[in-house]
């Protein structure tokens, strides 16, 4: 191929050059909407590919990704966009854009979910309303399905249902060679074991065909918020009941100091607040009632409600918060059973310094059904966490970075003290992305060693190395 500007670059002929190959569209600088096509979720990710191919079928994803690795293309591969290190996209390189690739078919039958690489989390939540079922994903309808179950996927349903990841029956995947394959229980299956929990390391998963579960179109949705001083008072409460909570309780606590355009009472407006999101997963008030009342009880909350709500639309009561056109910085890691006096502590001091009513600090419960598969079942590898927790800085593009990165350090850095091991590699930030340090802790060193073997087997040259990278372990 001609048209190299750099090494990993793809030039003016080479976009040419592919033009005439795929049947899908190839943006380049230049193009009236190379702008849209190169932006990703996280504006603080400003990279200028030489060619976003928005590839129309699987027959591109083989034509595009053999292009890259023949020529040495640096690559990115990209779902939803949503990576917070902003690893659906490159400077110079080709970004594969699997957004066309987004249908989801229902087999009312069987409950299979075929649902295509490009998806975002609400083209699934919405064609399995409509047949009365549901996949378990992530809590931001703008999410892409493929990142997100590639490297685990934790959302509302997960302690009812597992990780999203639990819930794939079968990947239909473009390999780095071209070959298109099945992955699953019988055919591939260390392949199959390393696309649940692995990331896109090993192939480009052009289908994803889940096992979904019947589900209510409304379940009952209890939203708290207290001042700030009652966090403590709250917090512990729930650490110290969540060994009773049934599978159908989740609850995720935030501290935020809310926008006036949020539900929080006026008197909570701009100031240091707990909020308390907690979805039930059946249709059952009573229960849910009953089990908002350990918050209730633990302080009185300036507002405290439980409501029916569709499970579509709490899948977007986040989408305008969690937006794109900001820049984002995110840093988080898991905290042990008893969630801890310290940990508290920390979130509270964090609370008093944020900078603004965007930012936000979450503590999400785990267990439940996601402890009924195997530790080494699957390549996730953080089943056992009792919580985790994600530090996330939001601002406008003109405002100054640093503050806010200084706010989400510091933030974590306090709470860091009194985590556990490990990160989860669908929240590593734009400083950590190519970190092999970072990538080891989420791994630990058995389970990196046996997705370096994999990798060594499916993707040897590391064509697809923009994820928390695997590097192909060496020949003996
Ligand atoms: P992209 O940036 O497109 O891709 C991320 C990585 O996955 C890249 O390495 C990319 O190459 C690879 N990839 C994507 N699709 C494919 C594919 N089809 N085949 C092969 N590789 C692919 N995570 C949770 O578990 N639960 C949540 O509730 C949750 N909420 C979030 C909310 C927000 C606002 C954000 C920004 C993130 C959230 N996440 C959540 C994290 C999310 O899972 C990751 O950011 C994930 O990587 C997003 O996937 P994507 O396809 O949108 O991202």
């Amino acid at each position: 191929m001609s048209g190299w500007t750099d090494a990993g670059a793809i030039g003016a002929e080479g976009v040419e050059e592919l033009r005439a190959l795929v049947a899908g569209e190839v943006v380049a600088p230049g193009d009236g909407d190379y702008d849209a096509a190169r932006r990703v979720w996280n504006w603080m990710v400003d990279r200028r590919p030489g060619a976003v191919v928005r590839v129309a079928d699987e027959r591109d994803v083989a034509t595009a990704v053999r292009f890259a690795a023949d020529n040495g293309i640096l690559l990115a591969v990209r779902g939803g966009g949503h990576s917070v290190a902003g690893q659906g996209t490159c400077d110079a390189g080709m970004v594969i854009d699997l957004g066309r690739i987004d249908g989801v078919e229902v087999d009312d039958g069987s409950g299979l979910v075929r649902a295509g690489g490009g998806c975002l989390l609400r083209d699934v939540d919405r064609v399995c309303a409509s047949h009365g079922r549901v996949v378990p994903a992530g809590v931001v309808s703008h999410t892409g399905a493929g990142g997100l179950t590639l490297g685990g996927g934790v959302g509302w349903l997960s302690r009812k249902f597992g990780l999203t990841c639990d819930n794939v029956a079968s990947f239909r995947v473009v390999l780095p060679s071209g070959e298109i394959v099945t992955a699953d229980e019988s055919q591939n299956t260390d392949l199959y074991w390393g696309l649940r929990g692995g990331g896109g390391n090993f192939g480009i998963v052009t289908e994803f065909a889940y096992r979904s579960h019947p589900f209510p179109t409304e379940i009952p949705v209890g939203l708290g918020f207290w001042p700030i001083a009652d966090a403590e008072a709250v917090l512990r409460a729930q650490a110290s009941r969540m060994h009773e909570q049934p599978d159908e309780w989740k609850a995720t606590t935030f501290v935020i100091r809310p926008s006036a355009d949020s539900p929080a009472p006026r008197e909570l407006v701009g100031k240091p607040t707990l909020m308390v999101l907690q979805v039930w997963a059946d249709d059952d008030l009573a229960a849910a009632e009953r089990s908002f009342d350990l918050y209730r009880d633990a302080a009185t909350p300036a507002l405290a409600t439980v409501e029916p709500m569709a499970f579509t639309t709490l899948q977007s009561l986040s989408d305008d918060a969690a937006g794109p056109g900001r820049c984002n910085y995110t840093k988080g890691g898991y905290l042990d059973d008893d969630f801890g006096d310290g940990a508290i502590a920390a979130m509270i001091e964090s609370a008093e310094e944020m900078l603004n009513d965007n930012s936000l600090i979450e503590v999400i419960p785990h267990g439940g059904a996601q402890l009924n598969v195997g530790d080494d079942d699957t390549a996730f590898p953080d089943r056992q966490a009792a919580y985790s927790f994600n530090v996330f800085a939001r601002w406008p593009l003109d405002e100054d970075d640093d503050a806010h990165i200084a706010w989400a350090r510091t933030a974590f850095d306090r709470l860091d003290r009194h985590a556990g091991d490990g990160v989860y590699v669908n929240f590593f930030n734009p400083h950590e992305g190519g970190d092999q340090t970072r990538v080891l802790a989420a791994f630990g060193r058995e389970r990196y060693d046996k997705l370096a073997a994999l990798k060594a087997r499916y993707d040897p040259a590391n064509v697809l190395s923009l994820n928390p990278n695997i590097f192909p372990a060496e020949a003996a």
